[in-house]
């Protein structure tokens, strides 16, 4: 906001100033010089047409008062009194004012019906998202209402049902951490922090789930200590959202790779998976939040890493082939002062 009223600063300056240059030069070339006279006086459309553009109606005709004012002295020191010069000179200002008049409507209209889209656009996601987030919520809760009912009844194995409550209680908690990491802004805490051990510790928090699901979690990482400002929590939750992805991605026996490596300015990391690949649909709506291929995805890890690692002023790219597996490389910039 504060930018777009900065910008409109400089359109005033620039309006104001045009104005007063071609009102300058088309009272200086007169009578001498009477085709540039001429040519000047036209070159009030400038100002008039950016005034339309930038700030409407309103700004449009204040502006075509101003040069009215400036314009009026030349028509009394060039008086000659003739009917056709008095004709031409209204018929001047005439074009101009509903020059202005038109082009003000023209672009207000526009400006409005920009604002109508918007906001349908915003509302239109505002409810899908909603829907999305409904609709996740939606199992875990049919699976605790059912499950205590059932230990309320004392009926089947109530140990079993415990757990199953349990279960559903932490998938809710999941989805309602990954839609509160999404709608918050990423603010970030950068301390100093050694991003090799960063890595290392999220696979080693992801090694039980790629276990579970039979995959070999591989690190190639190297012996050394690379010291940057990344914002630790923030940056775990990118990369457990990425590897998390690769290992549901692989097939049972298959393998995810973990590397990285530091140059001289910045600094790669990258998670490759043998798995599923995606199909070209995926991934052009990968990072688009909500969008997931899964039964019981939120859609938005991938969505949640790549405003993590922008945040991070760095970037997120995806090579995947169908069938053949995945690899996300990340780029970060290496800040070590
Ligand atoms: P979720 O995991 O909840 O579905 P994400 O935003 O993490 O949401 O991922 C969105 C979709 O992108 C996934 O449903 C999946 O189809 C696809 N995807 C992400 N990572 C991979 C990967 N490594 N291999 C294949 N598909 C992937
Ligand atoms: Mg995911």
């Amino acid at each position: 906001m504060e930018r777009i009223l900065n910008q409109k600063k400089y359109f005033v300056f620039f309006i104001g100033g045009t104005t007063l240059v071609i009102t300058y030069l088309h009272y200086s070339t007169l009578p001498a010089i009477r085709d540039l006279h001429n040519i000047f006086g036209e070159l009030y459309y400038l100002p008039l047409l950016v005034a339309a553009l930038v700030f409407g109606l309103k700004g449009a005709v204040s502006t075509f008062i101003i040069i009215t004012i400036l314009y009026a002295p030349f028509v009394f020191i060039n008086w000659t009194g003739t009917y056709l010069s008095i004709t031409s000179k209204l018929l001047h200002a005439l074009f101009s004012g509903s020059f202005a008049i038109v082009a003000g409507i023209l672009v207000d209209r526009e400006k409005r019906r920009l604002e109508q889209t918007e906001r349908e656009r915003y509302l239109a996601g505002l409810g899908r998202a909603a829907a999305a987030i409904a609709h996740d919520l939606k199992n875990p809760i049919i699976s605790i209402l059912g499950f205590s009912r059932r230990i309320l009844e004392r009926k089947g194995d109530i140990d079993a049902a415990s757990q199953a409550v349990l279960d559903s209680a932490q998938d809710m908690q999941d989805i309602v951490h990954d839609v509160l990491d999404f709608a918050k802004p990423v603010s970030l805490d950068s301390p100093k922090a050694d991003i090799f051990s960063v890595i290392r510790k999220v696979c080693r928090s992801c090694e039980a789930k790629a276990l579970d699901e039979g995959i070999v979690l591989k690190t190639g990482l190297p012996d050394e200590t690379v010291s940057c400002r990344v914002d630790q929590l923030h940056m775990e939750r990118a990369l457990v959202n990425l590897i998390n992805n690769a290992i549901e991605a692989s097939r049972k026996g298959g393998m995810v790779v973990v590397s990285a490596e530091a140059g001289e300015n910045r600094f790669v990391i990258k998670i490759k998976d043998y798995g599923e690949g995606m199909d070209n649909e995926t991934l052009e709506n990968v990072f688009i939040p909500f969008y997931t291929k899964k039964i019981s995805g939120t859609g938005l890890g991938m969505a949640i890493a790549k405003k993590i690692i922008e945040a991070h002023q760095g970037s997120i790219q995806i090579n995947s082939r169908e069938h053949s597996g995945t690899e996300v490389i990340i780029k970060l910039p290496l800040k070590t002062s």
